[in-house]
């Protein structure tokens, strides 16, 4: 298995195929050059061109971050002026707002980032929530985070479905003024949450992107992974293709890359691995998110579960007798199942099926569930660390079950490079779940209509998701 010591003769792949810089100092950040003591070498590698875009993205970065004279150029006017661009300096920027969950705000970051890859942007984070206290600095010698006196902090909270700043709005009620040359403003509002309307998805149009280009700051309120969508803007297409020419793998590698648990959270994972998962012959992640009201405990969903595990082979069933255990001669398995839930009575039905009865192949079957948490507490630290270690773990995992539309869930098959099983939603289905057809997340909320409709129809590699007939997703 793999474990820091026992593994410690095989030479590592510490950069992850050339992903990482080398440039930064290992004890401030232990899981960016550890996390390949623990999980498997990936299969996918990243494109050398993908590699030099985030060694060029990193002095980008470097040049424009905040405490740079650009930085400070660019914040000199912004919000005054009537808020016209004077001077387009040499550096535009992305806003990330902070909203929703965990595994929203990680699908939305890294959308956002391969937005600033492909417009030569840099992204800055609103740090006002806990995300310093989950996720270490991926840029080297410079920060993503967005200094606490930048000049629009008290409006960020105002960019919402009506902003007068967001261009949806502003289409909808005829105020862009500008053109590709005149009258840019100097920040622009984009409202991509779940809720939005034909006016916020014209933000996937060829024209409209060549509109927003020139607007030096951009701010994104959104929680969908939009990067399907991304694919189906023409002039996108070829530098998309050239980055990832193995397409479902855009948010294995753009994950792998920013997203680096902090010490205090990669402790959490490194110890319920070594103790729970480092010794199995085989591991299994289960995801059991309920998204109906009211949530818990429901017997049909742990039915469901079950069920899938048996048909796709996943767990050994129960036998009803002692006498019924074949295999025996052989050498048992230690199966480790890891189980995430907000509520515990999941993984505790499954650890008592496995201890009153035995496993019909004579392997061992350990259940262990790391928090119980009830509710989404999200923005409280420990709640949210505790929630990205479980994402880390299930992504550690040899083979994984997850749940329909949960983004907790595709963050970790992402990370993992896993195609797991999704439970279906309980609803009239004769299958319990089905097998992703490939390993990136959805966007649930896909524009398919409008300029959009034409590529939709004619592009091969974005397909409707498995547990959303209106989302896409690449394949
Ligand atoms: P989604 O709502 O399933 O798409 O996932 P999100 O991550 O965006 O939001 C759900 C939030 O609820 C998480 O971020 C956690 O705060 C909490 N949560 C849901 N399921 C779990 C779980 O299995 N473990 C933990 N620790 N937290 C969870």
């Amino acid at each position: 298995k793999i474990n820091g010591e026992k593994d410690s003769r095989k030479p590592r792949d510490k950069l992850i195929g050339g992903l990482l810089t080398e440039d930064f100092d290992e004890e401030s950040c232990l899981s960016r050059y550890h996390s390949s003591l623990y999980r498997k070498p990936s299969p996918y590698k990243p494109s050398q061109y993908l590699l030099s875009k985030l060694r060029s993205y990193e002095m980008l970065h470097k040049r424009c971050g905040p405490g740079t004279k650009a930085y400070k150029e660019a914040t000199k006017n912004l919000g005054h002026d009537q808020n016209l661009n004077t001077s387009v300096g040499e550096c535009r920027y992305i806003v990330w707002i902070a909203v929703y969950g965990l595994g929203n705000r990680i699908l939305t970051l890294s959308s956002l980032f391969l937005y600033a890859l492909l417009t030569e942007r840099i992204i800055l984070l609103d740090q006002r929530t806990d995300i310093s206290h989950l996720f270490c600095e991926p840029f080297p010698g410079t920060s993503w985070l967005l200094p606490l006196d930048f000049p629009l902090t008290d409006q960020l909270d105002s960019f919402n479905k009506n902003g007068s700043h967001c261009y949806g709005t502003m289409l909808k009620n005829h105020t862009i003024k500008w053109t590709t040359k005149e009258n840019i403003p100097s920040y622009l509002c984009l409202y991509l949450i779940h809720d939005y309307e034909d006016h916020d998805k014209m933000f996937f149009c060829e024209r409209d992107q060549n509109l927003i280009r020139q607007v030096p700051w951009l701010v994104f309120n959104a929680n969908l992974y939009f990067i399907p969508s991304l694919w189906l803007i023409p002039s996108y297409q070829t530098e998309l293709s050239k980055l990832f020419p193995q397409k479902d793998t855009v948010f294995h590698h753009l994950a792998r890359y920013l997203f680096h648990p902090t010490n205090q959270v990669w402790g959490m994972i490194t110890r319920s691995y070594n103790t729970y998962l480092s010794r199995a012959d085989e591991t299994l992640g289960i995801q059991v998110r309920v998204l109906t009201k009211p949530a818990g405990y429901f017997q049909h969903l742990m039915n469901q579960i079950l069920a899938c595990t048996k048909r796709e082979n996943l767990l050994p069933e129960v036998a009803a007798t002692e006498s019924k255990v074949t295999n025996t001669s052989t050498r048992p398995k230690l199966i480790s199942v890891l189980v995430t839930s907000l509520y515990p009575e999941y993984s505790e039905n499954l650890r008592t099926m496995y201890w009153e009865g035995p496993s019909s192949t004579g392997d061992m079957v350990q259940v262990y569930q790391p928090s119980q948490e009830m509710y989404q507490q999200t923005d409280k630290k420990l709640h949210d660390q505790k929630a990205l270690a479980e994402i880390y773990l299930l992504s550690l995992t040899d083979k994984l079950v997850t749940s329909n539309s949960s983004t907790f869930g595709y963050v970790a098959q992402g990370l993992g490079g896993l195609r797991p099983w999704i439970l279906y939603k309980p609803k009239n289905q004769t299958n319990p779940c089905v097998k992703a057809i490939s390993m990136e997340p959805c966007f649930l909320r896909a524009p398919i209509y409008g300029c959009q409709a034409k590529t939709v129809k004619i592009t091969r590699f974005v397909r409707p998701c498995e547990d959303r007939l209106t989302g896409l997703k690449l394949v």
